[in-house]
């Protein structure tokens, strides 16, 4: 029976430890990260999202800004508040919440941010520094589950990989991050041919789909560490429940480790936009000394 990969725990400890870095980085230098965070129009979830964002934002000892502007705010009106924050020596990490309504093109607006600023790690040179192996800011759900794996592992190296989905927000970072822990790494997507007996190749396996409990248990190869990303709402019974992209209970017979949803992946996303913050911050200052340990 595998080991449940507690992301809840583990994002708590890293919050604890991003607390303590940022007070002492506000008591030693007079200098407190702050995080923009901006809203554009009315999508509910998005709403619960940067709700969150900003608790916790202001919970580890950061400042907290955040924008609501309306559904019908013009590209132009949304690029100039970016350029603002751009400017602006209190933010050190700007955050526009996806998905933008239908007028906006949201890679205009992402280009539009600061790299160094860019906590959420969508801007082209953060995605081009971690395909060419520089340090940049890495994009918060792949680089939560890397910090889980390598908890879970210790070295990756030789580890062969196999990730589900090539989204640039998932899939391809996450592929990315694992090539340069020397991983081999294979990307599947909904093209691939037998996926079942490409997943059974995986000593680690990454599900970034967004297919309710699509891989199925004997996809897993035994004593594989599981890392489900996928965040999916079903009803069962007539009552809502949220479910994985793996068929937990089955993959749980074969894998060795493996995250349950909710609970695994999805609090790390958060912390890891705190420690992006935290770490741009002291970038910005040129304090690279005062940076957090992966
Ligand atoms: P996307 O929809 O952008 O990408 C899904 C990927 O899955 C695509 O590459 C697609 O392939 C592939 N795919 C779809 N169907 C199949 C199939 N039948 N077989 C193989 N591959 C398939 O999703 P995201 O990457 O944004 O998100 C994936 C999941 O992760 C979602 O459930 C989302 O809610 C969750 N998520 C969770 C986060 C968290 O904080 N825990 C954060 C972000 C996402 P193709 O490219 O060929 O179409």
């Amino acid at each position: 029976m595998a080991d449940r990969i507690d992301g809840k725990a583990f994002a708590e400890n890293l919050r604890a430890e991003i607390s303590r870095h940022t007070r002492a980085l506000t008591e030693e230098t007079g200098v407190q990260p702050g995080l923009a965070t901006i809203l554009v129009g009315e999508d509910p979830a998005s709403h619960v999202y940067v709700r969150n964002k900003n608790k916790q934002t202001k919970a580890v000892g950061m400042q907290s800004f955040h924008y609501e502007l309306a559904a019908q705010t013009t590209q132009q009106e949304l690029l100039a508040l970016v350029d603002k924050l751009n400017q602006d020596s209190a933010v050190n990490g700007i955050l526009v919440q996806l998905p933008l309504p239908a007028h906006i093109d949201p890679m205009t607006v992402i280009n539009e941010i600061d790299p160094a600023k860019d906590v959420d790690g969508f801007h082209i040179t953060n995605v081009g520094k971690l395909a060419i192996g520089e340090p940049g800011l890495v994009s918060c759900t792949p680089l939560g589950c890397l910090m889980l794996l390598k908890d879970q592992l210790g070295d990756l190296s030789g580890k062969s990989v196999v990730v589900v989905g090539r989204s640039n927000i998932v899939g391809k970072p996450m592929a990315a991050l694992l090539l340069q822990q020397n991983c081999t790494v294979t990307i599947a997507h909904s093209r691939t041919r037998d996926l079942d007996k490409v997943c059974a190749q995986a000593d680690i396996l990454v599900a970034a789909v967004g297919r309710p409990e699509m891989i199925k248990g004997d996809w897993v190869k035994p004593g594989a560490v599981v890392i489900d990303v996928g965040i999916n709402r079903i009803e069962v019974d007539g009552k809502a429940k949220l479910v994985g992209d793996v068929d937990f209970a089955a993959a749980s017979e074969n894998a060795a480790a493996i995250t349950p949803v909710p609970g695994g992946v999805g609090p790390m996303t958060i912390a890891c936009l705190l420690f992006n913050t935290y770490q741009a911050t002291c970038q910005q200052k040129g304090w690279l000394d005062r940076q957090m340990d992966l």
